[in-house]
């Protein structure tokens, strides 16, 4: 098995563009995994782990770009306020797992189950592709098309995932079968957008793909318009809003019935993670600002 291991951006794009079926290797902890139960014998590698150019984390202005090769345990120590993405970092693996994967690889996989992948939605994020023809820009919702499928050509490399900074409370939650290293059986992202006066949900887990719930999201705007909440923090939302907006987020879920848990399970689970989302955005939204 053939090893490339370009020490920049511009090389790892001219190999990728000269062997496109050498494989980009991150972090490894998917892949390794993929070989190690023999489900797959690549040719060759490319080993990116070490491109400067995707360990970076900029802030431009309200705009955050996250290198695709930063590991989970950076971002829980240098994007603190993206508290969302942070929250979906802490549930991955364990320390180990943490310390070498990667979201560009969580990306790169396109599992419905990847944990970062639900908050990049609810963030509306933006995937930063390069290739040795050129840089492009693309939602995330064009860039996973379906189970462990992405828009990637095979002579790119994900750079980085970049979004306008939410102004509002935001979460992540999934549900497993115990705390930690586990595969999500349903997991959530909300985010409160302040200055649109929008709700954002995003679901894993629970569809082929990364799903938003838009009729959710529409309600619980609305529900926050009706109660005065979006000028007085302290108005709430009534009980039964909090219920409806739960069946509408599970309304939204595409489940199957797998190993791991049932369709009626997956979509149960989807409305109890809503109503606490909701209810955890609307406390932290009546906190003194800091
Ligand atoms: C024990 C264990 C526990 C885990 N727990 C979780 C969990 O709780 N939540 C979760 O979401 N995941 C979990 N995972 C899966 C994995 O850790 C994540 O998906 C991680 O984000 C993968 O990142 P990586 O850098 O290791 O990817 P790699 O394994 O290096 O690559 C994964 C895929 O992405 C492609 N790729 C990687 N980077 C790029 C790039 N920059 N451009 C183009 N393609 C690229 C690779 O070619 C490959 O196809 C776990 C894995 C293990 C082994």
């Amino acid at each position: 098995m053939k090893v490339y291991r370009p020490s920049s951006l511009g090389e790892a794009l001219d190999v990728r563009a000269a062997h496109p079926e050498a494989v980009p290797i991150a972090g490894g902890t998917d892949l390794m995994v993929e070989l190690n139960f023999g489900r797959r014998r690549p040719e060759a590698f490319v080993d990116i782990s070490r491109l400067p150019e995707l360990g970076v984390i900029r802030r431009e202005g309200d705009t955050v770009s996250l290198g695709a090769g930063v590991p989970y345990a950076r971002i829980i120590r240098e994007l603190p306020d993206q508290v969302a993405l942070v929250q979906a970092a802490r549930t991955v693996g364990s320390p180990q797992i943490r310390t070498r994967g990667t979201v560009g690889g969580n990306l790169g996989t396109g599992s419905p189950a990847g944990d970062a992948l639900p908050v990049l939605a609810a963030y509306d994020a933006r995937i930063v592709l390069a290739s040795a023809r050129g840089t492009r820009r693309i939602s995330w919702r064009d860039f996973l098309v379906g189970p462990k499928r992405t828009a990637l050509a095979p002579d790119e490399l994900i750079v980085a995932a970049e979004w306008d900074v939410p102004q509002g409370p935001g979460s992540f939650s999934k549900v497993g079968t115990r705390n930690a290293m586990v595969i999500a059986i349903a997991g959530l992202s909300l985010q409160v957008d302040e200055a649109a006066r929008g709700v954002r949900v995003a679901l894993g887990s629970v569809g082929p793909t990364i799903l938003r719930a838009p009729d959710a999201e529409a309600f619980g705007a609305g529900a926050l318009d009706e109660s005065g909440a979006w000028a007085n923090p302290e108005a709430g939302v009534p009980e039964a809003a909090l219920a409806r907006f739960g069946e509408l987020v599970a309304a939204a879920a595409k489940p199957i019935d797998d190993v791991r848990g049932t369709a009626a399970y997956r979509r149960h689970a989807c409305g109890v993670l809503a109503r606490r989302a909701l209810t955890w955005a609307l406390a932290d939204r009546r906190l003194p600002a800091s």
